[in-house]
């Protein structure tokens, strides 16, 4: 063995002492940390030839890396849909590197079964039916590919093509119809071989993000019976809009469809009895996407995906030319594009197992509260005007005489380390998103971030 690494393991509880202190000064200090910086870029240093042991590379880390990093974790970080880590999905984090399993096949640990039972809660807690399989992914994205691949798979079902087999191209032109799509599903497009050129965008409810379904309809009638592919958007980024689930379904009675509902962040809606009804209908979608790593306040990496349709489900990602894997199954090798990977499930397990889902809707009731608050602070400012009500846990505004600086007014709150907003156009205007999903974000933050706003734009 090399003898920095003999000396890190035999002082290894020292080491992991050491970084337990690091770790909660770090914590400790993630309120008075510049919420977001300017990225000042730094030459690359030389790949070490020796290296300097795991307490050199944390003082090296410490120095070089960390003092540039954002306080994503932290309340005020309002920009794009970010959570942080709650203490016990942070512990379950940890512990996941430490045992360092591979959940890919059942056939040496109960890894998988672990993943399975989180996948049940979660399944619970956003309502769905127990004909909803689910798999963890590493994020949102992933998730609607992995959708997008079983509607494929079933689009070839519907007209005797095995895709997986045959490949995307044996469908000819495919119809892919939503109306506020996340950019994630037009890289997912591009990914499955379907081409970004397949979405087409279905005109919207007037001054709404959510869709029209009559004009789904009639987007639908136009294709003449030919089988589609729907991603129904369950909260969008900007104004956390929802399209009518239930209306969409209904048209599941005329036209062959494959429905996809992007909820990546809107699925915690189900937590709120206030707002429940946005996702009424969810389960009864073909393929659901929700994120873990914003609302559910997971580390990064952890997002979860729901089918109908196990079966197409391991056509497509099925690894089966690898008789020491063992026969295609139900185990995650076969269920998600990734065959080795990290035990996405325990951090999400950690949460649910020490919160239950008491504590996570407090979080969420907490945060749509606080956006709420946020949004009445902003509309009684003059400078400011809000873009949309505030629908669940984002605030869109932008100010009053002059939306055209909305993107320096976001440099301006970066500059104060107070905050972090990000910025957006909506409806052809510029504007600014304040989006709440973290745990520990409080009306003192509230305060605080409006008062920030106030002084920016007097
Ligand atoms: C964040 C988000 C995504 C993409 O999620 P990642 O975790 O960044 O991959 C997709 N759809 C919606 C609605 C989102 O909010």
């Amino acid at each position: 063995m090399h003898p920095l690494l003999g000396d890190d393991l035999a002082r290894l509880p020292e080491l992991l002492d050491e970084t337990r202190a690091y770790a909660v000064r770090l914590l400790a200090g993630m309120d008075d940390r510049p919420v977001a910086r300017t990225p000042v870029r730094r030459p690359p240093s030389p790949l070490p030839l020796v290296g300097s042991g795991a307490k050199g590379a944390m003082e090296a880390f410490a120095e070089r890396w960390e003092p540039g990093f954002a306080a994503s974790a932290g309340p005020r970080y309002l920009g794009f849909v970010t959570g942080g880590a709650t203490p016990a999905s942070l512990a379950g984090d940890w512990l996941t590197g430490v045992l360092d399993q591979n959940p890919t096949s059942g056939i040496d640990s109960t890894a998988p079964d672990l993943e399975r039972e989180a996948v049940a809660w979660l399944r619970e807690l956003f309502g769905l039916p127990p004909e909803h399989e689910g798999t963890f992914v590493s994020g949102a994205t992933m998730s609607n590919a992995a959708g997008l691949a079983i509607g494929r798979e079933w689009l070839g079902e519907r007209r005797g093509i095995p895709v997986a087999e045959q490949g995307a191209a044996a469908l000819g032109p495919v119809a892919v119809l939503s109306g506020s799509p996340h950019s994630s599903v037009g890289k997912a497009l591009s990914v499955l071989g379907l081409g970004r050129s397949a979405m087409r965008r279905v005109d919207l409810l007037p001054g709404r993000e959510a869709v029209d379904p009559a004009r789904l309809a009639a987007a639908l009638e136009e294709l003449g019976g030919r089988p589609a592919i729907v991603v129904a958007n369950a909260g969008t980024v900007n104004t956390v809009d929802f399209d009518d689930l239930r209306a969409i379904i209904a048209l599941r009675e005329r036209y062959p469809f494959w429905l996809h509902v992007d909820a990546a962040f809107g699925a915690f809606a189900a937590l709120s009895p206030g707002h429940a009804h946005l996702v009424d209908g969810l389960g009864e979608a073909d393929s659901v996407c929700v994120d873990l790593h914003k609302w559910l306040n997971v580390p990064y990496s952890s997002a979860v995906q729901f089918t109908r349709r196990r079966d197409l489900q391991a056509r497509v990602f099925a690894n089966s030319a690898a008789a020491y894997l063992g026969p295609v199954g139900d185990d995650p090798v076969h269920l998600t594009p990734e065959n080795s990977r990290r035990l996405h499930a325990v951090p999400a397990w950690f949460a649910l197992a020490a919160y239950g889902r008491e504590g996570h809707a407090e979080i969420v009731r907490r945060d749509v509260a606080l956006a709420g608050l946020l949004g009445e602070r902003i509309a009684a400012l003059p400078a400011y005007r809000l873009l949309a009500p505030v629908r669940l846990n984002v605030v869109c505004f932008t100010l009053a005489d002059a939306p055209e600086r909305a993107g320096e007014l976001v440099n301006a709150i970066i500059e104060s380390g107070e905050a972090f907003l990000t910025p957006t156009v909506h409806d052809g205007v510029p504007a600014l998103r304040a989006a709440f999903s973290n745990w520990r974000t409080t009306e003192a933050d509230v305060e605080r971030v409006a008062d920030l706003l106030k002084r920016l734009a007097p």
